[in-house]
This record gives C-alpha cells, sequence and structure tokens, in this order.
C-alpha cells in the first residue's frame, strides 16, 4: 500500500515537472484573392489556409486576430486608450481624448467573416473584439495539416495607428494587420492578445495574394512581384493589364515570414537597386521636395544592410522594402511602412535603420513581442544605435555607441516611474514606462552583457544566437543559454534583475588614499544590482591602464574587451558592500581615476564614479 502509493505520487510529480519538449514551430500556407473598391474604401476577401499542426497536442479550436476591428467606438482598444488617458498612446489620442471614441461610423474599421470552413465543413466561430475563436469539426491531429476557407469583407480604417486609408503623408491605403491572420500556437498556448495598438506574434508562413485594384494604383508590398510587366510602376516596358471595371490584378508570393503587408497609392514611384552580398531594396514613396531625402539614403542603406549582415547573420529574403505609408514605423515581413518625410538624413536613416533591423529581431529571430517586447525593440535598437554610429560618426567624440539610451534610461528613473521590462507590452501603465521596459532596457540588457562579457564574446553570442535560432520562435531562456554558453558564465543573475525588477546600478569611488609610491582605492555598491566592476586610471602622460574587478556570481571572469586589457583583481562579493585596493601610483603620476572609462555600465549615478587627481 505504502510502496503503490509512493508510485502513484511519484506519477504526479513526473507529470507535473515535465519539461518544455523538442521545439516545434506551427506553419502557415496563406492563399488570398483580394478585391478593393478603392472609392469606398472596403475589399472583399477570400482566403484558403493550409495549416501544420507540429506540436505534440491535439488541436480542437483556432484563433484568428481580427486587427481593424479595434478601430471603432467601444472598442477593446477605444476602451485601453480611454483609461490610460495621457499615459497612452499619444498617436491614439487628441489632447488626452480617444481618438476612437469620435470616430465616424463610416471611418470605422472591420473585418466581417462570412463563413469559415474546415476541409470543407462549416465552422461554429464567435467573434469576441480583435479576435475569433473558431470551432474545429475535426481535431488538427500533432504532425498533420487542416485547410480552413474563409470569405469577408473590409472596410479600410480612417488610418489611426499603422494601418489605415488617408495617412497624414496622403498615402491612399496602409494594408498592414489586414486580413484574418491565424494566431500562434505554441508551449504557452495559443497566442490570443487582443489588439489594442502595440505588438504583434504569428507563426511563419507562406503568402500567395492576389490584389485586384483600380488600374492607376501602385502597390508597395513585402514580397516578390510575380507579374511586373501587368501592373503599373515597376517595369519601364510593363503593358498594364486591366479587366472591363479598370482593375489589374497584383500578384504577390512571399515565403517564410510572420506577415504580409503592403500599401496602395496612385502617387507612388517605385526605385529599386540591389546589394552586393543583401537584398534587392525598394524604395516605395510619393517623390517629391518633401521625399528628396530618400534619394540621398541610397548609399546609407546599402552600408547598413552589409553591417548588420557582418554583424548579426545574414538577411535571409530576397528583397526589402521601404514603404512610404503608417503612422510613423512598423516592421512587417519584408518591408515597413514609414512616414516619408524627415528633417535630416540622420532622422530618415535611423527610422529605416531602427525598422529595418526588426527583420532579424523579430522577423527572422522571431520572439513573441508581446510577451517579451524587450527582445525585438531592444535588440532593435541596439543594432539601430551600432548601425548609426558607423554610418553617422558622431560629430563629437563619444565613448560608445549607446550613450543617448542610457542617458535616456539613466533620467527615467529618476522619475521613479520604471517599470519591469518582463511585463507583458500591451499591459504597461504608462507608455513612457512601457517605451523605457522595452526599448531602453532591452537595449541596455546587450551593452551590459558586453560590459560583463566582453565585446567579442557579444558579438560571438549574437551571431550563434542567429545561427541556432534563424526562422524559429527564441525566447529569452535560449538566449540566456547561449550568452552562458560562450562566455561560460553564470548570468541568470543579471538576466533576473535586469529584466525581471526595476532595480539599479549604483557604484562610487568612496575613498582615495595616495601614499608615497601607490594609491589606496575604496569604491562602493550604493546599488541593487551588483556588478563586475571595470576600473581605470589615466597616468599624467596620458596613458591609460586598466582593472577588472571580478563579482563572484559569474564565476568565470572576463578575459578580454576591446574598451581594454585588464590587469584582474581579486573578486568582489555580491553581499560585499565595500572593496578596496591598491595601484602602483602615486599622486604625482595620476591626472583621473574611475569606474568604466568605456561608460557602458548603466550606473545610475555616474557623477561619483570618477576623481579627477589635482
Ligand atoms: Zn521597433
Amino acid at each position: 500500500m505504502k510502496i503503490r502509493l509512493l508510485f502513484i505520487l511519484t506519477l504526479f510529480a513526473a507529470v507535473f515537472s515535465a519539461q518544455q519538449g523538442p521545439y516545434y514551430h506551427q506553419y502557415a500556407k496563406y492563399k488570398m484573392d483580394i478585391d478593393v473598391d478603392a472609392a469606398n474604401f472596403t475589399y472583399q476577401g477570400k482566403q484558403t489556409l493550409t495549416y501544420t499542426n507540429n506540436s505534440p497536442e491535439e488541436l480542437k479550436v483556432a484563433y484568428f486576430h481580427l486587427y481593424w476591428n479595434a478601430f471603432r467606438s467601444g472598442s477593446i482598444m477605444d476602451q485601453r486608450v480611454q483609461s490610460q488617458g495621457k499615459n497612452g498612446d499619444s498617436r491614439l489620442q487628441k489632447e488626452g481624448i480617444s481618438r476612437l471614441a469620435s470616430i465616424p461610423k463610416e471611418q470605422e474599421g472591420a473585418q466581417n467573416i462570412h463563413w469559415i470552413k474546415q476541409n470543407g465543413k462549416d465552422l461554429k466561430f464567435e467573434i469576441q473584439g480583435t479576435v475569433m475563436k473558431v470551432e474545429l469539426a475535426e481535431p488538427i491531429k500533432p504532425k498533420s495539416s487542416t485547410t480552413f476557407t474563409m470569405e469577408w469583407d473590409a472596410n479600410i480604417p480612417m488610418q489611426i495607428r499603422r494601418a489605415g486609408r488617408n495617412n497624414r503623408e496622403g498615402i491612399d491605403m496602409t494594408m498592414t494587420q489586414w486580413y484574418p491572420k491565424i494566431a500562434e500556437y505554441d508551449y504557452d498556448g495559443w497566442a490570443t492578445f487582443d489588439y489594442v495598438g502595440r505588438e504583434f506574434h504569428a507563426p511563419f508562413a507562406d503568402f500567395d495574394v492576389n490584389i485586384k485594384i483600380d488600374k492607376d494604383y501602385i502597390i508597395g508590398a513585402g514580397g516578390t512581384l510575380e507579374n511586373p510587366l501587368e501592373v503599373k510602376g515597376y517595369n519601364a516596358n510593363a503593358n498594364v493589364k486591366f479587366d472591363q471595371n479598370q482593375k489589374s490584378t497584383w500578384h504577390w508570393t512571399a515565403k517564410n515570414i510572420l506577415d504580409f503587408a503592403w500599401a496602395a497609392d496612385r502617387d507612388y514611384s517605385v526605385d529599386s537597386f540591389t546589394i552586393l552580398d543583401g537584398p534587392k531594396v525598394y524604395l516605395v514613396y510619393q517623390k517629391s521636395e518633401k521625399t528628396a531625402l530618400w534619394e540621398q539614403a541610397k548609399p546609407k542603406i546599402t552600408q547598413y544592410f552589409q553591417l548588420m549582415n557582418a554583424s548579426f547573420g545574414k538577411y535571409v529574403y530576397p528583397s526589402y522594402a521601404f514603404i512610404q505609408g503608417g503612422d510613423g514605423g512598423m516592421e512587417y515581413g519584408m518591408c515597413t511602412m514609414i512616414l516619408g518625410e524627415a528633417k535630416t538624413l540622420e532622422d530618415l536613416c535611423g527610422l529605416m535603420f531602427h525598422e529595418g533591423a526588426h527583420s532579424w529581431f523579430q522577423q527572422i529571430l522571431a520572439t513573441n513581442e508581446s510577451m517579451r517586447p524587450w527582445m525585438d525593440e531592444g535588440f532593435t535598437s541596439y543594432a539601430e544605435d551600432l548601425c548609426m554610429y558607423r554610418i553617422f560618426p558622431p560629430k563629437n567624440p563619444q565613448p560608445n555607441p549607446f550613450t543617448g539610451a542610457l542617458d535616456g534610461y539613466r533620467k527615467f528613473v529618476k522619475t521613479g516611474k520604471e517599470e519591469p521590462a518582463v511585463w507583458l507590452g500591451d499591459h504597461h501603465d504608462d507608455g513612457r514606462a512601457y517605451s523605457v521596459a522595452s526599448y531602453t532596457k532591452g537595449e541596455t540588457y546587450l551593452i551590459q552583457l558586453g560590459y560583463i562579457v566582453g565585446e567579442q564574446n557579444l558579438s560571438l553570442i549574437m551571431k550563434e544566437y542567429y545561427s541556432q535560432w534563424k526562422l524559429k520562435h527564441p525566447t529569452d531562456r535560449d538566449f540566456l543559454h547561449i550568452a552562458q554558453q560562450i562566455s561560460g558564465m553564470d548570468l541568470k543573475w543579471f538576466h533576473h534583475y535586469w529584466i525581471n525588477t526595476t532595480k539599479n546600478i549604483d557604484y562610487s569611488v568612496k575613498n582615495v588614499e595616495y601614499g608615497s609610491n601607490s594609491t589606496k582605492i575604496t569604491l562602493a555598491n550604493n546599488g541593487g544590482i551588483p556588478m563586475p566592476i571595470d576600473f581605470s586610471v589615466m597616468t599624467k602622460d596620458k596613458k591609460v591602464v586598466s582593472y577588472h574587478i571580478p563579482m563572484n556570481m559569474t564565476h568565470v571572469w572576463k578575459q578580454k574587451d576591446i574598451y581594454g586589457g585588464y590587469t584582474t583583481l581579486e573578486f568582489w562579493p555580491w553581499t560585499q558592500k565595500e572593496y578596496s585596493f591598491t595601484i602602483p601610483y602615486s599622486k604625482t603620476q595620476l591626472s583621473a581615476l574611475g569606474i568604466d572609462f568605456s561608460q557602458r555600465l548603466a550606473d545610475v549615478n555616474p557623477v561619483d564614479n570618477f576623481v579627477e587627481v589635482k
């Protein structure tokens, strides 16, 4: 009896402590026929979706995103904007009031599902705001595929956030989040996040899309145009075909992307050029004095793709399109929608480089943006700053490419409004806190990692992350695993402090005692996050001598870093608040000393880190 009970308990324990099994991901193949009524900003849609369940679970329901249902008065997005008030996304408001609250009926967005079938059988579906729940007629067994067919019609909303018609620069249609898209399913279950204005997640998919639209429109899209000789804008020898309704059909395909997006305008021009060892780049925009900088951006874009390929792994798709559209900048598969008018070439390229970098951190390395926004926005911001620093070198020398991000982080910490980066992207109370948690702290995560493990190791980590996880859905544990493997260090403590808490780093030079031929230095840890410490002195003859004080939790000490060759000192236990050491220089030999001359350490109060020796 006793033995049997023990056996049952053991069995239960085994079931409930089951670990995530081998990696898999779901796959979708969309075939869509779209007929646009440009005069009325509506379209009719037909979709055939072949969906493959690679998970070990049998699926009895499926979920689809209907993002455009957010663009109405009283929608979940409207409620969120209203309850957030001035702390919310300013683009969704006018003077703190939701723009959706007063949207006229004829300008609302909608995706109206007429019917959906599975393998020819009618399915019951329930629309829950921006999510559609579908009861399946036949469960989808592990390692098997099913086919959904669907018809729907849609109202293209007035452009308020990302998608929509008549944006402020006069682009007729920004067609993003525009079709019923099956939700991602993984170990965490269905990713059924409501659309309240921020991030997206989806399974990898192939697209084969026919778009029928009035023949005077030009389309820009993330994908390959299969019939450039039959439509306007892409080939000088084109013989534009159109039907009795004066409409042309555009045939687009794309493979292994998360989301197919397009935009249409009658005044678009299409420029293209091919990057050596890179993609064919399309610039789709309204050419005018206001967008003259796009032409100047071309050589910078070439440098950019080459630098990104060398730093983070090769761009995998045949083309990439920068399309004028939307309300700021937003990334999609093989393209971005960005506003076209910019004050300077730096501003335009900054936006292009940011959205372009999402091709790596969101698209190729397809993290879940809703659950871990810091991994896509943060890593993207890191790549953007690195590229801007190299391609537009700062006029005044900077100690590293990230001083702007670090200053922004320090400033926000002082407001006391910081929220942990681990929070779900859509659930931050304060819009600024979301930005800092996702963009700035995600970027600073990599800056701190470079400081801890050394820049050469960080570079290896980024390349290994790409090679193990390209065209997959990694999580933060997968990234941390690689960081620990490459560096040999234990980094769990850092990951936890930086992502799950709002504790800060704050060190200082507490005391300096000058002897006749040496100097005793005492450092203090006044903050909540322990870190290894780089310490340097500058001698009177302008020589920099560097020391490294390891922190015991890493267990393996930093060996090299592009910012200095170090003499490694005795480790500093994380439990100890002060640390003293002696250097073989007298006061007369020294001109300055301090913590981290590279200024990568995200110390919230860096003024007490340096001492000028007088
Ligand atoms: Zn971004």
